[in-house]
């Protein structure tokens, strides 16, 4: 079974702290989905199994009209797709809007809440306030939608404990099936990181942003909300299909400018520019570049995702030259490695603070 991804490169305005490639130009989308049709035509069999979950990921799809979705997703064919994900900012919902996607065939949301607090939202440039992420879960459940994810932020600046529990507990009592959580990045050439290099912002401490981390991974066991991957939750079997495949190794298909796929052992991805993606499908011609993951590459690249998860990786999976002396320091008196029953080797909470390091060091 596959995944397909399909990537909305537009948004109304740029978050302060975004560094992913998306454009404005929002007068370029006809264009542009009449390019990802013929793409996914050409492309859709390309990983020779049956596509079980559906992606589509911004960027803003909510800035697509409905019938647009509609159209993508005929495109697709979505017999057969178990899971039909698309992104919503909460700015864009609205119960009609609501009702086609979900008659067109999208069964889960992800909405890019971030905050509960309208001027965090203000500060880092989200263009919905507090209240419209609250009305857009309400509408969604309204027309449907039966699972639903919420990203939430921490470690924003100047944000505090008592905001940060205030949003988790309005987070669970919106009875979402998922929230996925990160922590503020100063990614490169961002307008909050230079900001913070101007000395306009001081950055959330390293120990108030784990403080934050281990509030939320308490809060939301106690509520039954299960951790399954570093920064994410779910409810009893509402674990996101699409992107757990992205972790197992599952082969995926990737449409639209930027888009990545991973079939076999290629990995290969599409010009991250709309003019240049739209006009290689216009001439025929779109030329992908790709990498063939060494046996190297795919180890790393199974200590690495593995060790985000739950399930972890197998003992026995981890190089012979790291495992012994790693396993055996990192299960001192506060452990960073558990080895489970079944022997699998998992973070515990202790180690995911330091998750990078326990991966470069268990990386060859
Ligand atoms: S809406 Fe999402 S993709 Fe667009 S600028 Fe904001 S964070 Fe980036």
């Amino acid at each position: 079974m596959a995944g397909l991804y399909v990537h909305i490169p537009f948004c109304k305005k740029r978050c302060l702290y975004c560094d992913f490639y998306s454009t404005t130009l929002l007068g370029r989308q006809e264009e542009y989905v009449a390019a990802l049709c013929k793409e996914i035509k050409a492309r859709k069999d390309e990983a020779g199994e049956p596509i079980r979950t559906i992606y589509i990921g911004g960027g803003t799809p909510s800035t697509l009209k409905a019938e647009d979705i509609a159209r993508l997703l005929q495109t697709i064919g979505t017999q057969g797709a178990e899971e039909i994900t698309m992104e919503l900012n909460p700015g864009d919902a609205m119960e009609e809007y609501l009702r086609r996607i979900r008659e067109a065939g999208v069964n889960r949301l992800s909405m890019g809440v971030q905050s509960f607090q309208d001027e965090l939202l203000r500060f880092i440039g989200r263009r919905h306030n507090a209240q419209q992420a609250i009305d857009a879960v309400h509408m969604a459940q309204k027309a449907g939608f039966e699972n639903i994810s919420i990203d939430l932020m921490y470690a924003l600046p100047g944000q505090t404990m008592a905001q940060w529990k205030a949003d988790i507990e309005t987070a669970l009592g919106l009875g979402v099936q998922h929230i996925s959580s990160y922590g503020l990045m100063y990614e490169d050439g961002t307008a909050l990181t230079q900001m913070r290099d101007r000395g306009e912002i001081e950055p959330i401490d390293e120990e108030t942003e784990n403080a934050m981390y281990d509030y939320l991974c308490e809060r939301l066991k106690e509520a039954g909300v299960e951790h399954y991957e570093v920064s994410n939750f779910a409810l009893p079997g509402y674990e996101a299909k699409h992107n757990s495949s992205y972790w197992d190794g599952t082969p995926y298909i990737g449409v639209g400018a930027g888009a990545h796929s991973y079939i076999g052992n290629v990995r290969s991805w599409n010009p991250d520019d709309i003019e240049a993606y739209m006009a290689g499908i216009e001439r025929g011609d779109l030329v992908r570049e790709s990498e063939t993951l060494s046996e190297k590459d795919l180890y790393n690249e199974r200590i690495m995702l593995g060790l985000r998860t739950k399930k972890g990786i197998l003992v026995s999976d981890v190089d012979v030259r790291n495992a012994n002396e790693m396993v055996t320091r990192m299960r001192g008196k506060n452990p960073l490695l558990r080895v489970t029953e079944d022997g699998r080797l998992v973070a515990t909470q202790k180690g995911i603070h330091v998750l990078n390091r326990i991966i470069e060091e268990l990386m060859i």
